[in-house]
């Protein structure tokens, strides 16, 4: 999980566009709530980091404000060209034509993510900044959730929370299994005190269902790595370079540590892939017994 960088135009103004944009009675409807959803938006504004705290603008769906809440969660499906410009807006924001999802950082993004869900939070429905770049699946696994009973956000907002380092939640291990064959091992961590950001963090891990996805991701690229590693290992300039397998591994060790300072470029899958290569008693003694 990573904080991006959110689309910084005018929320209001935005909003008023989309809306200026609709025609007959959806461009009355939306007119006479205009007010109301500026209130709304100004609301947001001054809960960025404690979203939980917002209440909807139409708890109840009732005949007299149906047609208000209809017309606000159809906005955004309306007017896609808004919409498309946002795209842009936020792919300049973070640099790039690509942006890995947020969530899962796996899979590229695809979708627009309504953070306070549209169902819920009708009036939110084209706010730029409740608007999330996600990959399709973290969107769809998503889907409509929002506050656990205790009144906690379930998942982690990816504008205005604080990540945690993923070694923080899960913990990575090489083991060697029944065919003395190695694999990753991954665990959920349970630390005595717990840091802030914790709770939402292992929450979104839950939710979106990413350990599984983790594990095979990361037991893939040990495959790949394994593979460069008994290459190199094997490698008749390297034996001239190294003179024991002692001082070649460690020396890998020392390039898999290099990486893992900077863990945002290198990415969950990898930090876990790393930390597992240089932390693991069992496969130190297993790369010494096969090579
Ligand atoms: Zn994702």
């Amino acid at each position: 999980m990573r904080r991006i960088n959110h689309y910084t135009d005018d929320s209001k103004a935005f909003l008023h566009s989309i809306g200026n944009a609709l025609h007959g009675e959806n461009k009355t409807t939306y007119l006479a709530m205009e007010n109301d959803l500026y209130i709304k938006y100004d609301e947001y504004e001054g809960n960025l980091q404690t979203l939980e705290r917002l209440s909807p603008l139409w708890p109840q769906r009732t005949p007299e404000n149906n047609a208000q809440g209809t017309c606000a969660h159809d906005m955004y499906s309306r007017e896609k060209k808004d919409i498309s410009n946002l795209w842009e807006s936020l792919k300049n924001a973070n640099g790039g034509k690509t942006i890995k999802c947020p969530l899962c950082g796996v899979r590229d993004v695809t979708d627009l993510d309504h953070y306070a869900p549209r169902s819920i939070f009708p009036e939110y429905s084209v706010h730029p900044k409740n608007l999330i770049p996600t990959c399709h699946e973290c969107n769809t696994v998503k889907d409509n959730v929002w506050l656990t009973k205790g009144g906690h956000r379930i998942v982690f907002n990816s504008y205005f929370d604080n990540p945690l380092s993923i070694l923080v939640l899960l913990n990575s291990e090489i083991k060697i299994d029944q065919r003395d064959m190695p694999y990753v091992a991954l665990g959920v961590n349970v630390p005595d005190v717990r840091p802030k950001g914790y709770g939402i963090m292992i929450r979104t891990l839950h939710k979106l269902d990413l350990i599984p996805l983790y594990w095979e991701q990361v037991n893939n690229e040990f495959q790949t790595e394994f593979i460069k590693l008994s290459a190199h290992i094997n490698d008749p300039l390297t034996k001239q370079v190294f003179p024991t397998l002692e001082v070649c591994w460690q020396a890998r060790k020392h390039e898999y540590n290099a990486c893992l300072a900077n863990e945002e470029a290198v990415g969950e899958v990898n930090v876990l892939l790393y930390h597992a290569l240089v932390n693991s008693p069992e496969f130190d003694g297993w790369i010494r017994k096969k090579f």
